[in-house]
C-alpha cells in the first residue's frame, strides 16, 4: 500500500494561520509590525528564490521583512557591517544572512557572520548560543528545518517517544539540530553520515528516518523498514534526463514537470519508497514549506522576547 503523504504546505499554512494573531497583537502593542532583516550577498539563483519566498510570506504574515542587498565582490566585512547595523535596530526582531555567501568572501566568512549575529535576533538558530541552549534543552532559538519535522510529526500524529530515529547527515544546520530535537522528545537517535557503514542496514532500523543529505534519490526502498515514517528533508535540482527517467514511472506527473522546466527538485529519498513506508513527506511540498513557516514563528517569539526584556 503506497505510503501515507504528510503535507508540509497544509502544516505550514496552519503554522502560520496560528501566529496571525500574536502578530496583531504585537503590532497593536508596540505600534510596528514584527520585522525580518534579510541579508543577501551576491545573486545565487537559488538564493534568490528562496529570498523571494521568504520576503512574500512574512509579508503574507503581517512581518515586514526587509531585504539588505549585499554586492557579490563586496568583502565579508561589509555583511559584518550589515549584521551589525541590524543588530542595533529597535526596529527589527530577527536577522537571516542567506546562505551560501559568495566564495570571495573567504571559508570562514559563514562562521564569522552567524558569530555577528545577536543570539536574541538569531531566528535561523545558527548561532553557539543558540545551539548550545538546544543542546541543554534550554529555551532559545532552534533551527527552521528540524524544527519544522517536529511540528509536522506532531500534526501527523506521529508518536517520537520511544521511537527508533535514524538521521542520515549531520550537518549544523539540519542533522545534528533534527537529531538533538528528537532525542529530547524522547527517541532513541543514531546519527549517520558519510563513513558509517552498512547505512542501508543502519537506516533499516529507523521508525522515524530522516534524510539530509543532498544527494538526489539517494535512500533506496532497501533502507527502509516497511511502515517507517519517511521525512526527506533533500533539495536538489536535477537537470540530467536520464536520471529523472530512471526515477520516476513514465506516467508520473513530474516527468511532464521536467519536460516543461527542463530542470525538477528532487528529493535525498527514492520515489519508490513510497512503496515501503507508512508515511512520507513530499518533495515540493514537504519539509520546504514548514521552514519558512518556522522562520515566521522564530521571528514571532523573538519580537515576544524582546519585548519582556
Ligand atoms: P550538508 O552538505 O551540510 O550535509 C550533508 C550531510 O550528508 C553530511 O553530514 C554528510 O556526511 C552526509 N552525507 C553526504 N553523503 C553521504 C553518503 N554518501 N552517505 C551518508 N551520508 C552522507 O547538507 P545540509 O544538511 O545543509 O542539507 C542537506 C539537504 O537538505 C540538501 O539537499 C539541502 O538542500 C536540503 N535542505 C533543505 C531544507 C528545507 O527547507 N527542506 C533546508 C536546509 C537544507 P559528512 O558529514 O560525513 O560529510
Amino acid at each position: 500500500m503506497p505510503a501515507r503523504i504528510l503535507d508540509g504546505a497544509a502544516a505550514g499554512a496552519a503554522i502560520r494561520a496560528e501566529l496571525k494573531p500574536r502578530v496583531d497583537a504585537l503590532h497593536a502593542r508596540v505600534g510596528r509590525p514584527p520585522g525580518l532583516g534579510i541579508v543577501l550577498a551576491g545573486h545565487d539563483p537559488g538564493s534568490e528564490i528562496y529570498v523571494r519566498n521568504k520576503l512574500r510570506t512574512a509579508g503574507d504574515a503581517g512581518i515586514r521583512a526587509e531585504l539588505i542587498r549585499v554586492a557579490a565582490e563586496a568583502p565579508v566585512g561589509e555583511v559584518l557591517a550589515t549584521v551589525a547595523a541590524l543588530n542595533a535596530r529597535d526596529d527589527i526582531d530577527g536577522i537571516l544572512v542567506q546562505s551560501p555567501l559568495p566564495a570571495g568572501m573567504g571559508d570562514d566568512a559563514e562562521t564569522r557572520v552567524i558569530d555577528a549575529i545577536d543570539p536574541a535576533k538569531d531566528v535561523d538558530g545558527f548561532t553557539p548560543v543558540n545551539a548550545g541552549l538546544l543542546v541543554q534543552n534550554r529555551p532559545g532559538l532552534v533551527a527552521c528545518t528540524p524544527s519544522g519535522v517536529i511540528e509536522l510529526l506532531d500534526r501527523s500524529g506521529i508518536e517520537i517517544k520511544g521511537a527508533r530515529a535514524v538521521i542520515i547527515g549531520r550537518s549544523d544546520i539540519v542533522g545534528k539540530p533534527m537529531a538533538l530535537l528528537l532525542l529530547h522528545r524522547h527517541a532513541t537517535v543514531t546519527i549517520c553520515h558519510s563513513r558509517t557503514q552498512d547505512l542501508p542496514g543502519v537506516a533499516r532500523t529507523a521508525d522515524i528516518l530522516v534524510a539530509a543529505i543532498g544527494k538526489p534519490a539517494f535512500v533506496t526502498p532497501d533502507f527502509v523498514k516497511p511502515g517507517a515514517v519517511v521525512i526527506d528533508v533533500g533539495i536538489n535540482p536535477v537537470s540530467d534526463e536520464a536520471r529523472v527517467r530512471a526515477w520516476f514511472p513514465p506516467e508520473s506527473p513530474r516527468l511532464a514537470a521536467f519536460a516543461r522546466h527542463g530542470t525538477l527538485t528532487v528529493g535525498d529519498v527514492h520515489p519508490a519508497v513510497a512503496e515501503v513506508a507508512g508515511a512520507i513527506t513530499p518533495v515540493p511540498g514537504g519539509v520546504g514549506p514548514l521552514t519558512i513557516a518556522m522562520l515566521l514563528a522564530n521571528t514571532v517569539r523573538a519580537a515576544e522576547a524582546r519585548l519582556r526584556t
